[in-house]
């Protein structure tokens, strides 16, 4: 037998054109923020339709940028859904206050406001929906419930560019939107994070404190507490070509996801994470739903094809449990609180979805997967 292919969970896509940008901007002798800077904003501006944003070093400093700048820390709570990538919380922790943890919803698998509604408490300052696996949250119910409940909403859409909601930019509904370019995400930079916002005070705010508390480089008389969370020319350069290759990235990604689709409709017990409700998707992964997810994980990598779990809920992350060991106020820690997400993890999986993902590697997948059920129990 030949060898099995070797199929990754991720690929970025990465050219001629972004080397190109990348050593003209070197040959320019200015790699810290300037020109490209400001053109890449301005086109994130133009995309997401928020007039002011501002960069970070990565995703999860732009949402502990944001949670700072409207004041969030010590003693306030910030509502997170359970199933997300664990810097959603971390930058609420980094900031100095409290992620209280929120099921999903079991159709969606974004977070549950019913669930939310029951987590209130005097000292609830925040909400931070997650836009997962490249569809969108309620936001409409997200606005509404965070009226009702006087909250700020920081959205977390590190995996949403490129995705509306209700024929609105994901990111461009809350008090600030942050994003993400790690490598693995529509639009990469290598590293690097942005946050959009709406407001000017904001804004202001969000620009001294990413600035060593000042306006602008140059003076050392500093106004304001601030830190660094500026990134390089070389990094924006890449990231304008990679704007510049959008909607071929997200028509790639969607006649991939197509073709899971397609391949997998006979199949019958598993499901494919669709679009959630008034939302697009560009897939961040496929997500599959099915039975003995965790086995055919294990069976697909012994088949050369790497898949991931969903992410691992967070009430149930060990460092979670050591930290809230010795904190006045905690999330439930109980996997009982947390139905739908504890469901998710157990059946859901990734499957790869990246631009270069060929049609004949999704055959293959799909192929191995039928094998597995075609097998039953080993
Ligand atoms: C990637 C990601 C982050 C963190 O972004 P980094 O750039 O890796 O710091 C936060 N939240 C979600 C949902 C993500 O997918």
């Amino acid at each position: 037998m030949s060898d099995p292919p070797s199929i990754p969970q991720v690929e970025p896509w990465l050219g001629e054109e972004e080397a190109i940008a990348a050593s003209k901007v070197i040959a320019t002798n200015w790699i810290s923020e300037g020109p490209n800077c400001a053109a890449f904003s301005e086109r994130l501006r133009d995309l997401i339709g928020t007039p002011y944003g501002v960069f970070a070093p990565n995703g999860t400093l732009a949402l502990a940028l944001a949670l700072m700048a409207l004041g969030l820390g010590p003693g306030d709570e910030v509502l997170i859904p359970d199933i997300t990538f664990i810097g959603s919380a971390n930058a609420a922790i980094m900031v100095g206050a409290t992620p209280i943890f929120v099921d999903v919803d079991s159709n969606t698998y974004q977070i549950s406001l019913s669930h939310a509604d029951a987590l209130i408490t005097p000292r609830t300052r925040a909400i931070m929906p997650v836009h997962l696996y490249g569809t969108a949250c309620d936001m409409e119910a997200v606005q509404a419930f965070a009226m009702r409940h006087a909250l700020k909403i920081v959205e977390d859409a590190a995996q949403g560019i490129g995705v509306f909601y209700r024929e609105r930019h994901v990111g461009s509904f809350g008090d600030a939107g942050c994003f993400s370019f790690f490598s693995d995400k529509t639009v990469t930079t290598g590293e690097g994070g942005y946050v959009a916002c709406r407001d000017p005070g904001l804004h202001e705010h969000l620009r001294f404190l990413r600035n060593q508390g000042r306006q602008n480089a140059g003076s050392f008389v500093h106004p304001m507490i601030g830190y660094n969370f500026r990134i390089t020319d070389v990094q924006a350069a890449i990231g304008l070509v990679q704007l510049s290759k959008l909607d071929k990235i997200i028509a790639r990604k969607r006649e991939i996801h197509a073709w899971y689709q397609q391949d997998l409709a006979e199949l019958s017990g598993v499901r494919i994470l669709a679009a959630a409700p008034n939302s697009t998707v560009v897939p961040f992964r496929c997500v599959l739903l099915a039975p003995r997810a965790h086995e055919l994980m294990t069976f697909l990598s012994q088949r050369g094809v790497q898949s991931r779990s969903i992410f691992y809920p967070m009430h149930r992350q060990p460092c979670f449990a050591k930290w809230f060991d010795d904190k006045p106020y905690a999330p439930s820690l109980r996997d009982d609180d947390y139905p739908n997400a504890v469901a998710g993890y157990e059946h859901g999986l990734c499957l790869p979805v990246f631009p270069t993902l060929r049609r004949d590697q999704v055959a293959y997948i799909v192929q191995q997967i039928i094998e597995f059920y075609d097998r039953g129990t080993p």
